[in-house]
This record gives C-alpha cells, structure tokens and sequence, in this order.
C-alpha cells in the first residue's frame, strides 16, 4: 500500500518521501487509518518499526487543518510526545519537523537539563507539538507556563521504560491538566501484565496493532 491509501494528505505524502520513505512499514499500514479516525492505538513494536512516523503523520495531519489561522501567533500545544529520554524527544522532534516542514506548525523538546527560561519564551510564542520528558514537563505546567487544556493527541513513546512510581505519579499530576481522554497512542516494545495494566487506565478501547 501507498501512504495515500492510508488516508493522509498529498502534503504528508510528499513529506514521507522526501524522508526517504517509499512504502510505510506494516505498524504505519495498520496504525495511520485507526489514527486518523480517532481511535487509540496500542503500539506493541520496537525501535525500527517505523513507529515513531506512524504516530506523527496522523497528528500533523490533525494539526494541519487549523495551523494555518493562526501560523504566527500565541496557542497552546494540542499534540503532547511524552518519552523518557532528552535523546528520543530530540530524535521524536526532528522526525515532526521534517515530516511538518510544509506546514505553519511548532515543534518544542520541553526536558530537563535544557535552558527552562527559553523554554518559557518558546511556549509564549506559541506551540503545536510538545515533545518532552515528565519532570520538566509537570514543572513547567504547574508553573503555568505550559498549558495543557488543549491537549488532544497523547503519545506515551516506550510506555514500558517510563513505568516507575515517579513516572505514574507524574502522570496523573500532568493528567489533571489535560482534558478528559485525549486521544492516546501507547507505544511499547514489550506487553507484560504490568503495562498492559497501565494501557488500560490511559486508553479506551485501543486499536491494538500487531507488532
Ligand atoms: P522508528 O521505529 O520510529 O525508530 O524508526 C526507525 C527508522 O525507520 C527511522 O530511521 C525512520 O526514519 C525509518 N522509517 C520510518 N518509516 C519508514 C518507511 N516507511 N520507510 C523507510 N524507513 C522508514
């Protein structure tokens, strides 16, 4: 199948070409349609799938419809990228730039470890994707610099190495400032009963593609 088939846009499809992409891989195959639809999806793959694509095409294909009204001014991010490390949030942001770079949308790495009062700049001028780790994250949302109620795509990216007791209390702090069951997307390279325990109190009725 073609990326066309999977229900994305011609300017998506260009994008994923010119990233050297000529076919999707079998988790975009499966995983694009449910997401353009609105499903949740569980995404029990590992690095190499093409996973990381399956999960931006369909948000910046989400965002594409309404970014440009507002190309140059102040809004809250819609599409929210938690992962566990600063490496994979620069890797995650990069893939979202490349494959959005025809269209008006933002795309910041919110971690520790990085200049927070540039952070706070950038939020202010308006952001679409926020990709980032959860202390910086919780840290800038209970400061009031990030704003969270718009929030409507949710990727937890490897799920299975966020699953400590930090990382699950942080959640549900970070969850008070989202809307209610945002659209989420719950990647992980293994299924155990303890994630799968996890993916269910932050999905409803998920996808589930094969790994
Ligand atoms: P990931 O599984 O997201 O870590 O992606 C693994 C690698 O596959 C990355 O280097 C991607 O750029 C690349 N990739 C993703 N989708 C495709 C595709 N449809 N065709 C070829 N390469 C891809």
């Amino acid at each position: 199948s073609t990326f066309s088939q999977l229900g994305l846009s011609p300017l998506l499809c260009s994008a994923a070409e010119k990233a050297g992409f000529k076919r999707p891989t079998a988790v975009q195959q499966a995983a694009v349609p449910a997401l353009l639809e609105g499903r949740d999806v569980l995404l029990p793959t590992q690095t190499g799938s093409g996973k990381t694509a399956a999960f931006v095409l369909p948000a910046l294909q989400l965002l594409a419809d309404t970014a440009q009204e507002q190309a140059g001014s102040y809004r809250p991010p819609r599409v929210l990228i938690l992962v566990p490390t600063r490496d994979l949030a620069m890797q995650t942001a990069t893939l979202c730039r490349q494959l959005g770079r025809q269209l008006p949308i933002r795309t910041r790495v919110l971690c520790g470890g990085m200049d927070r009062a540039l952070q706070c700049r950038s939020l202010q001028e308006g952001v679409d994707i926020v990709v980032g780790t959860h202390g910086r994250l919780l840290d800038l949302a209970h400061e009031g610099a990030l704003d969270l109620s718009e929030i409507s795509y949710l990727v937890l990216d490897e799920a299975d190495r966020l699953l400590d007791e930090e990382f699950t209390e942080a959640m549900t702090a970070l969850a008070r400032y989202f809307p209610d069951h945002p659209q989420t997307v719950f990647c992980s390279a293994t299924l155990s009963d303890d994630v799968m325990g996890f993916a269910r109190k932050v999905t409803r009725d998920p996808v589930a593609i094969e790994g």
